[in-house]
């Protein structure tokens, strides 16, 4: 667990440095900590280091971990792929979504959003390098489906997210797609304020070219243990 800590240091340190860099101010910039294949005991040392977000990808060890955790004000944040059969405790356990890339599925997560929580605050996941295998939606398609998602009483629309295709060496590219992206879609009346993008390995560009939301897991608490693939 002091690991922890001393990781959680160093990340926030290179964020500054970054972002100092990239000419930013340190409060456009936010870590979220993936904590997907890891324990809740880690959690908890992280959010004790203050560390207040959380980013998780499998709704079933997402509740199984929250149920441990519920005496703290953590801010979770939904970051896998969605199925409808989840919509509804996604929409009651989550306070931001990233990985939406469908209609039906918004529409859902709109109605079964409890009346007493504030509106889910939601990205749209672009498959930004056109990769045929991956989730999101192609640029060239957004805007229609931003436009409905925005109409939605529910939901908040606040920007977009991409994990890029593995590069060896960190790609500025893809970063700067998604910017202009958003930067477009906001010229027709949208008010995106978010960029989901940057990880452990990349969050360094991602922050040169507008990150606002970094994504952060094993820089964080060490490599996963278990392939991604599980849910
Ligand atoms: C696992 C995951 C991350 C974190 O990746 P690291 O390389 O461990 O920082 C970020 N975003 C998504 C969507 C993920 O699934």
């Amino acid at each position: 667990m002091t690991t922890i800590a001393s990781n959680l240091q160093a990340v926030r340190s290179s964020v500054l440095d970054a972002t100092l860099a990239a000419g930013r101010h340190a409060t456009e910039i936010n870590v979220l900590a993936v904590s997907k294949a890891c324990s809740a005991d880690a959690v908890r040392a992280a959010f004790q280091c203050g560390q207040t977000r959380f980013a998780e990808s499998y709704v079933q060890e997402a509740l199984n971990k929250m149920a441990g955790l519920a005496d703290l004000p953590i801010e979770w944040h939904f970051i896998g792929p969605i199925q409808s059969n989840k919509t509804r405790v996604i929409a009651s356990n989550f306070a931001w979504v990233h990985s939406l890339d469908r209609l039906k599925i918004a529409e859902r997560l709109s109605e079964q959003r409890p009346a007493n929580l504030p509106p889910l605050q939601v990205c749209l996941q672009i498959n930004i390098s056109g990769e045929e295998s991956k989730h999101g939606i192609s640029p060239d398609t957004t805007l229609t489906l931003a436009q409905a998602i925005a109409r939605l009483p529910n939901l908040r629309l606040r920007g977009l997210m991409a994990i890029p295709a593995p590069s060896a060496t960190p790609d500025a590219q893809p970063f700067a797609q998604l910017r202009i992206l958003r930067d477009q879609l906001n010229q027709h009346g949208l008010q995106l304020d978010t960029l989901s993008m940057g990880m452990s390995h990349d969050f360094t560009v991602a922050i040169a070219e507008g990150a606002t939301m970094l994504r952060i897991g094993t820089a964080i608490f060490g490599a996963r243990i278990y392939p991604e693939e599980i849910s």
